[in-house]
């Protein structure tokens, strides 16, 4: 028995089939194995080595089962193999687990020859491929399917797998709210054959263009679904190598409604929930755009109420609310469909009226909208009336542009407004020169103080009983090179609008009061000299202006109570909050304050009283009527009569003759001024023709 054994080892060894061998040899990326009878190896290439770890001498001559084959398989590949040997029971080719040299296991595709040599013994080759990598694959593919699975099951998304004729083919769905139909309705079918028609066609047109162009293509719908309507994105994406494509669906109602809400604010003014400003005046520049291209007429209507600020500053700004919410809807209820109202901020509307005949129509429908405001307005129990100034302008002869036509309509409105109010009126050529003129002088007067174009002149005022000059008053001048000699009645309230006049009117300030200490230096000191200035209500809100003018004082040595500052009611109106301690403050001081512009406003009366001051001027109107007119004589009368029971010094401005000199004397007037005495002068002139005569 031995001695066979050895015998056939020998002839194992010599049994050698050279060519297969040189074959396996070549191959090491295959594991190539031959056993005798007995399982020994009789051959072991360099694959083998590689897989299972033993060196071809390790190797050869050692059992398959003593080499790698796990303990647990070691009975039933002995069986397998014997079984071969004698019944010739092939073992078929199959994935086994087997080990290596140090015991790891190997994953293997295994398959087996057996060859009968001329000596009548059989040979068993094994030829393993390595299924590492393809385990890991599979692995792998088997994670991927689960991880899929995971992110499917946790994302809210919808995914649709389909045909690249749409057939749907998968889907997966966390939940189903969100599905239109049921969702084994889906499978075989198409999106166009459950959706509804516009959203089907959306899916059929991007699903095409996702084939043709083989990029990712979104789109947005809606869908009535049972719990309302729901926005969704569509995702696609060709999967083209699998002909196949990926639809991701994903509710973004509330992205929506958020967007919606931001829309919504950045469109609509909050408080009347009408167009704002912004939304207006794009929709202006649609309408503009659509009638030229049909030849209409579009009409902007401007609308300001008036005294508004009054309402609000008395009643309380929820009550002005209130007002501004039932005046958006009276606005409304006038108005066609195709027509808007937008709010421009404040007590401002806008409305916009698209084919408009001529200007006919516009004023129908204008006295209309005053019309509905006749009727009171019923607030907290409270009943308010409430006007407007309603300017129109009407495109194209008014303008082309939103721009131009907002800005004309404004200024027909002033024009309403200085009609009296609670009317209406047309922009007209007339306003376009003013206006043209306006935008002259505003680009014109940046700067223009820096080119030192503004200067003063100063109109003496006069004891009225014994002519002797009391002081002046400083009235600012501008020459400008493009528009030469401009008077103030025409830029200060440009100055005002713009803000400029805060720092045209602290030079103002300085110069006055230097020239005062000039004056009086020249003058000697003998009798007491005052400077008048006008102050603008705007410069009050410059919170600096009291500190100022008390620097500038000091600074030329001019003691207060030789500054006076001029103010009209316009400042008290303005309804500042501040201005009785700015004037109570400046009155302390010992500046004094006069009242300006007596009797053109409404209830200085009252205002003579609220606040300290120390002058009134009664205004030049006045003074031209009183030696012809009765009724302006009795008001000069009663003005200096209340005046000087009130303390205060009056001042007649404007008197042009010797009639009116010689009765305002006889009135008792303290003090006059006017073109009869002497008009505006220089610096130089005064200082010439009113050192002497102090
Ligand atoms: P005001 O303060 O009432 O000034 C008097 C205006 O009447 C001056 O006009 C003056 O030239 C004019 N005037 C004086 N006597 C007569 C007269 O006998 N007959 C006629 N017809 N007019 C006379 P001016 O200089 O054109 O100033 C107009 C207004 O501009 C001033 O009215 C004042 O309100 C404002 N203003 C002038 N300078 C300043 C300033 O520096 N600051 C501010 N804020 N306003 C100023
Ligand atoms: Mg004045
Ligand atoms: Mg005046």
């Amino acid at each position: 028995m031995e001695s066979k054994k050895n015998i056939n080892t020998l002839i194992h060894q010599y049994v050698i089939n050279d060519p297969l061998h040189q074959l396996f040899d070549a191959v090491d990326v295959i594991s190539v194995q031959g056993y005798d009878e007995d399982r020994r190896v009789i051959y072991w290439n360099k694959g083998s080595e590689h897989l299972y770890g033993y060196t071809e001498d390790e190797a050869k001559g050692k059992k398959l089962e003593d080499l790698i084959i796990p303990a647990a398989m070691r009975d039933a590949v002995i069986n397998a193999h014997s079984n071969w040997i004698v019944d010739d029971i092939e073992i078929p080719a199959s994935e086994i687990t087997l080990q290596n040299k140090n015991g790891k296991e190997v994953a293997v595709f295994s398959s087996h020859v057996m060859f009968t040599n001329q000596y009548d013994t059989k040979q068993m080759y094994c030829i393993d491929i390595d299924l590492a990598d393809v385990k890991k694959a599979q692995a792998n593919a088997v994670f991927n399917e689960h991880m899929l699975k995971a992110i499917f099951e946790a994302l809210p998304d919808l995914f649709f797998l389909m045909n690249k004729d749409g057939t749907i083919v998968d889907y997966h769905a966390s939940s189903i709210d969100n599905l239109y139909v049921a969702p084994t309705e889906f499978i075989g079918q198409k999106m166009t054959d459950v959706l509804p028609g516009m959203v089907a066609k959306k899916f059929e047109t991007h699903i095409n263009k996702v084939l043709q162009q083989d990029e990712m293509t979104s789109f947005e719908y809606a869908l009535n679904l049972p719990q309302g309507l729901v926005y969704f994105e569509a995702r696609i994406n060709n999967l083209s190598k699998y002909d196949q494509i990926m639809v991701i669906i994903r509710d973004i109602t509330e992205q929506h409604k958020s967007a919606e809400l931001i829309r919504q604010q950045a469109h609509y003014d909050s408080l009347t929930l009408l167009p704002n400003r912004f939304l207006a005046l794009d929709r202006l520049s649609q309408i503009l755009i659509e009638a030229q291209r049909k030849n209409e007429k579009t009409a902007v209507l401007f609308l300001d109420l008036d005294d508004f600020k009054k309402v609000n500053d008395s009643l309380g700004h929820e009550i002005g609310d209130k007002l501004l919410i039932e005046s958006s809807q009276r606005l409304q209820s006038v108005l066609r469909k195709e027509d808007t109202v937008g709010r421009l901020g404040g007590d401002e509307f806008i409305i916009l009226l698209r084919g408009v005949e001529d200007h006919h129509y516009a004023s129908k429908i204008v006295e209309k909208l005053l019309n509905n405001f006749r009727k009171s307005f019923k607030i907290n129990g409270k009943e308010l009336l409430l006007t407007m100034s309603i300017g129109i302008a009407i495109s194209p002869e008014n303008g082309n542009t939103v721009s131009d036509l907002l800005r004309n309509a404004d200024t027909a409105m002033y024009q309403a407004k200085s009609l009296g109010r609670n009317t209406y009126s047309f922009f007209t050529k007339k306003m376009n020169i003013i206006i043209q003129r306006r935008i002259a002088i505003e680009e014109q007067m940046y700067g223009a103080l820096q080119r030192n174009e503004f200067y003063l002149h100063y109109q003496p005022q006069f004891d009225t009983k014994n002519k002797y000059v009391i002081g002046a008053e400083a009235l600012l001048r501008w020459n400008n090179p493009i528009l030469g000699n401009v008077m103030p009645d025409e830029f200060i309230p440009i100055a005002e609008n713009t803000g400029l006049i805060v720092p045209i009117g602290k030079f103002v300030i300085e110069q006055a009061v230097s020239f005062l200490a000039k004056w009086k230096s020249v003058s000697e000191g003998k009798k007491k000299l005052t400077m008048a200035v006008n102050l603008s209500p705007s410069q009050f809100r410059d919170e600096g202006l009291f500190s100022f003018i008390k620097t500038v004082l000091s600074g030329e040595n001019i003691p207060p109570e030789d500054l006076e500052l001029e103010i009209t009611e316009g400042l008290l109106m303005s309804c500042q909050l501040n201005i009785a301690d700015v004037l109570a403050k400046i009155t302390n001081f010992g500046i004094k304050l006069s009242m300006d512009d007596f009797g053109t406003g409404y209830s200085s009366l009252s205002y003579l009283r609220k606040y300290p001051f120390n002058v009134l001027k009664i205004d030049r109107s006045f003074i031209s009527g009183i030696t012809q007119n009765e009724e302006d004589l009795n008001v000069v009368k009663a003005t200096i009569a209340m005046s000087h029971s009130l303390g205060l010094t009056v001042i007649a401005e404007g008197v042009e003759t010797p009639c009116q000199l010689t009765l305002l004397n006889e009135l008792g007037c303290d003090i006059v001024q006017g073109y009869y005495l002497s008009k505006p002068i220089s610096e130089n002139k005064i200082i010439e023709q009113y050192s002497d005569s102090l």
